[in-house]
C-alpha cells in the first residue's frame, strides 16, 4: 500500500511542477482573474494547489548552526546550499511542490548596479540550488522584496528614492513609490534575476520592513491600498515579460497584530487578486481576513487564497539543531484542514533544518497532509515515522508516535490566549520563535520556555513530558534503524530540561 502511494505523490508533484512551470491547466483556465495562467490543477485528492515548501531565508534550513550571525544570515556557502538540497530530498518526497527561499542574492541590501550582487562562487552556488530543485519537481520561487527587502544600500546610495516613517522621517528599508526611479530599480531586479536564472514563480513582499508612508504612498491610499499598488505594478510587469510564471503576494505587516482588514482593505485585495496567482494571509499573529469570513472572502477573490497553516515553529540559525524538539502534527493537521475548508488552496509551509528530528518530521509530514488534507493524521505521522525510523514491528512504531504526541502535547497544550495578549498584546502566534528576540549575535535566550507561553504550570507540565520522553527512549534501544534520530531526540530533551530548569530555579520554582 505504502510504495505506491509515494510514487502517486511523487508523480502528483512532478506533474503538477511541470504544469507551473509550463503554465496551462483546465482549473486554472476556468479560475477568473489574470493569475490562473500558471497554476496547477487540483489533484484527484482533496489537495493543496500550491504547496510551497517555504525555506525562508536558506539558512534558516541550514544543518550547521551559524552562532554568532544576527538575522537573517547573509552566507550564501557550499554548506547553505548543501542544507537545502537534503531538506529538497524530504521536500520532494512529501509531496511539495514550489521552494520558497529567500537570501540567494541578497538580504537587506542589493548593490546599487545590481549585477555585482553575483560573483562567480554565488552563481555557480544559485545555479547548483535551482538545477537540485528543479530535478526533484519542485518549481523554485523567487523572494523578491517589493520598494522593501533588499534596498537598503540603493536607498543609502540614492536618497531620492528614500521612503518615510509614518512621523517623516527617512525610512532606512522602504523606497518611495512617488520616485519614478524606485520602480526602475525593482524592475532591473527583476531582469536580472529572471532573465538569468531559471525561477518558475516569485514571491513578492512589500510591508515586512514597513513601507513609505508619505503623502504620495501609505499616507495617501492606507497600508493595504498602497501595499496594493506597488505590488501590482510588480506582478504585472514580471506577467508582462514572463507570462507563465506564478506570481504570489504575501500580506506580512499589512495589519497590525491580531487585526483584520476591513471591508474597503478586504476589497482592495480583492483588486490585487485579478495580477496575481495567490495571495498569502499566512497568519503570523492571526490572519489579516477573520477566520469568519475567509469563506466569503475566497469566493470574491479572483485568485488562490494561501496562508502557512495553524501555527509554525520559525527556526533559529544560532542554535544547536539537537537543542529543541518541537514537533506539532495534530495541531498542522487540523488548521490545514480547517482553512482548506475555508477555501485556501496554496500555502507557505515553513521547514527547518534537517537534522533537527521534529523539524525533520514537521516537512515530511506536512508536504503529505497538504497533498491530502483528508488523511488521517496518525496515518501520515506513522508513514514519516516508518520511513525515517525504519521501527521494526508495531510496537516500535507505536512507542516512536508516543514521542512525538508526548512532545507535541506536553507543550503546545499549556498555551493559552490569555497570557499572550497580557505579554505580547498578540493573540496565540501563528509563527514562533525559539528566541522571541529574533535578532541578536549568540546563541539567544529559550524565551519559548518562559511566559507568555509556558507560566509555572505549563514548565511543569512540559518538564514532565520530556522526562517521559527520555524513560521511553530506551525503550526503543535495537528496534529502529533511525540514523542517529532517537539520539539527537534524546540530546534535545536533556539540553531543553537544563533550559527549562534553569529558568525555574532562576525563579524560585521546584525542579524534581
Ligand atoms: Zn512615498
Amino acid at each position: 500500500m505504502k510504495m505506491p502511494r509515494r510514487r502517486l505523490l511523487r508523480t502528483g508533484a512532478a506533474a503538477a511542477a511541470a504544469l507551473l512551470a509550463g503554465g496551462g491547466s483546465r482549473a486554472a483556465q476556468a479560475r477568473p482573474g489574470a493569475g490562473g495562467q500558471a497554476a496547477p490543477p487540483a489533484g484527484p485528492r482533496k489537495a493543496y494547489d500550491y504547496r510551497i515548501a517555504f525555506g525562508a531565508w536558506i539558512n534558516d534550513m541550514r544543518v550547521d548552526p551559524l552562532p554568532l550571525e544576527n538575522w537573517p544570515a547573509p552566507q550564501l556557502d557550499d554548506e547553505a546550499i548543501a542544507s537545502a538540497v537534503r531538506a529538497m530530498d524530504v521536500q520532494a518526497e512529501a509531496g511539495f511542490n514550489l521552494l520558497d527561499v529567500w537570501g540567494l542574492f541578497a538580504t537587506y541590501g542589493w548593490p546599487p548596479d545590481i549585477a555585482s550582487a553575483v560573483d562567480e562562487d554565488r552563481r555557480r552556488r544559485i545555479v547548483r540550488f535551482i538545477e537540485a530543485a528543479r530535478r526533484r519537481g519542485l518549481v523554485p520561487a523567487l523572494g523578491l522584496g517589493t520598494y522593501s527587502w533588499g534596498y537598503d544600500r540603493i536607498i543609502e546610495a540614492d536618497p531620492e528614492v528614500r521612503g518615510k516613517n509614518p512621523d517623516g522621517s527617512p525610512h532606512p528599508h522602504a523606497m518611495c513609490d512617488a520616485s519614478p526611479k524606485a520602480f526602475e530599480y525593482v524592475r532591473k531586479i527583476i531582469d536580472f534575476t529572471l532573465g538569468q536564472f531559471d525561477f518558475g514563480a516569485v514571491h513578492l513582499e512589500s510591508c515586512d520592513l514597513g513601507c513609505c508612508w508619505c503623502p504620495a504612498c501609505a499616507g495617501k491610499d492606507g497600508v493595504v491600498a498602497y501595499n496594493v499598488r506597488i505590488n501590482r505594478k510588480t506582478a504585472d510587469y514580471i506577467k508582462s515579460r514572463w507570462p507563465r510564471k506564478t506570481v504570489y503576494v504575501i500580506t506580512i505587516n499589512w495589519a497590525p497584530a491580531g487585526k483584520h482588514f476591513g471591508e474597503a482593505e478586504e476589497d482592495a485585495v480583492v483588486e490585487l487578486g485579478k495580477h496575481v496567482d495567490c495571495v498569502f494571509d499566512q497568519g503570523h499573529s492571526g490572519h489579516h481576513i477573520a477566520p469568519a469570513r475567509r469563506a466569503a472572502f475566497v469566493r470574491r477573490l479572483g485568485c488562490a487564497y494561501g496562508t502557512s497553516g495553524g501555527v509554525w515553529l520559525y527556526p533559529d540559525t544560532r542554535w544547536d539543531r539537537h537543542s529543541y524538539f518541537l514537533p506539532y502534527p495534530k495541531r498542522a493537521a487540523k488548521a490545514l484542514r480547517e482553512h482548506h475548508a475555508g477555501g485556501a488552496r496554496g500555502c507557505m509551509y515553513y521547514q527547518g533544518p534537517v537534522s533537527n528530528p521534529g523539524q525533520e518530521a514537521m516537512m515530511a509530514f506536512g508536504g503529505r497532509m497538504l497533498s491530502d488534507v483528508d488523511r488521517s493524521p496518525e496515518e501520515a505521522l506513522a508513514e514519516v515515522l516508518e520511513r525515517l525510523y525504519k521501527p521494526k514491528g508495531e510496537e516500535a512504531l507505536r512507542r516512536l508516535a508516543r514521542i512525538f504526541a508526548v512532545a507535541e502535547d506536553s507543550y503546545f497544550e499549556q498555551w493559552s490566549a490569555e497570557p499572550f495578549a497580557k505579554v505580547w498584546g498578540i493573540p496565540v502566534p501563528g509563527e514562533f520563535k525559539l528566541d522571541q528576540r529574533l535578532f541578536g549575535t549568540c546563541p539567544g535566550p529559550a524565551t519559548y520556555l518562559k511566559e507568555p507561553c509556558l507560566g509555572p504550570e505549563g514548565r511543569k507540565a512540559y518538564r514532565n513530558g520530556l522526562r517521559t520522553i527520555l524513560e521511553e527512549i530506551p525503550k526503543l534501544a535495537g528496534l529502529c534503524d533511525d540514523g542517529g534520530r532517537l539520539a539527537a531526540i534524546r540530546r534535545s530533551a536533556i539540553v531543553t530540561l537544563n533550559l527549562l530548569n534553569t529558568i525555574s530555579y532562576c525563579l524560585g520554582e521546584p525542579i524534581p
